[in-house]
């Protein structure tokens, strides 16, 4: 699933190719994606500039003037691609652009949805901090943490706590800084916090550097694949010896997820200070 190193990688690469231009058709060829009153949004929106492409959290933004935004989730299988895919029956809708730009929506599992919204800032307004921006302290990531008994994996997972970050870089993060998947998140110490906060922006911002992870069917919009997944110490390692222990990794279910550990470098209740 793209998550915030994808979605960001995804959103540089068509910036300065959409950014500037106009709206002129919104094609839909799978009219299940679109959330909301399509018929009244949909005439909103066409013509209309395109002033920006943003993020917040895993969701890319399309800012267009007057206000209206395209709210972009991609969901398991969706991906942006620049050229119509071959065979190109999973595409789920198309935009097109002013200057001949094309953006298909191609998606495996129609989990995807496209949004358009009048009111940017509601629509994202539950959604947890941003962990990348300057204002994201491990003092912050302790008071989201703070209120919640659930695994610290699951914590992380919930987008309300933090913005962004999905399975496979809270299995990295985790790993990085020597938590046990299952801590509760509320019990984290000070030290743990910090290691955590640390951690989550490292993996976030060298996955981001490596232009996402190509682990299943993420590619880049030129049809590029990401080389993230290399630098995985345990996402997907599942049996692989620890990159510092040699342990093998192994996976426990964390709220219905898989959660891949070092069983050896990640203890149960490894309160380091
Ligand atoms: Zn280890």
């Amino acid at each position: 699933m793209p998550e915030l190193p994808e979605v960001e990688t995804i959103r540089r690469a068509i910036e300065p190719l959409i950014s500037g231009q106009h709206l002129i058709n919104l094609e839909l060829r799978d009219p299940s994606i679109l959330r909301g009153d399509t018929s009244t949004l949909r005439s909103s929106i066409i013509g209309k500039l395109v002033t920006g492409v943003s993020r917040r959290g895993k969701q890319l933004l399309l800012v267009l003037e007057g206000g209206w935004a395209i709210v972009i989730h991609l969901r398991m299988t969706g991906a942006l691609l620049l050229e119509e895919p071959d065979p190109s029956r999973r595409v789920r809708a198309v935009l097109h652009l002013s200057n001949g730009t094309r953006l298909y929506f191609n998606d495996i599992r129609r989990l995807g949805t496209i949004a358009l919204v009048k009111d940017l800032d509601g629509c994202c307004r539950r959604l947890g901090p941003e962990p990348l921006t300057g204002d994201f302290t491990p003092d912050i990531l302790r008071q989201c943490l703070a209120g919640h008994r659930i695994p610290v994996k699951a914590a992380l997972l919930d987008q309300h706590i933090v913005a962004g970050v999905g399975n496979m870089y809270a299995d990295e993060a985790l790993y990085e800084a020597n938590i046990h998947p299952l801590t509760p998140a509320n019990e984290l110490s000070p030290g743990q916090i910090s290691r955590l906060w640390e951690a989550i922006r490292a993996v976030l911002q060298r996955a981001i550097a490596c232009q996402g992870a190509s682990i299943a069917t993420y590619a880049l919009p030129s049809g590029e694949r990401g080389t993230a997944h290399n630098l995985f110490n345990v996402a997907h390692k599942k049996d692989a010896p620890c990159p510092r222990c040699g342990t093998p990794i192994t996976r426990v279910m964390v709220r219905k997820r898989g959660a891949s550990f070092c069983p050896s470098c990640q203890q149960p209740g490894n309160h380091l200070g």
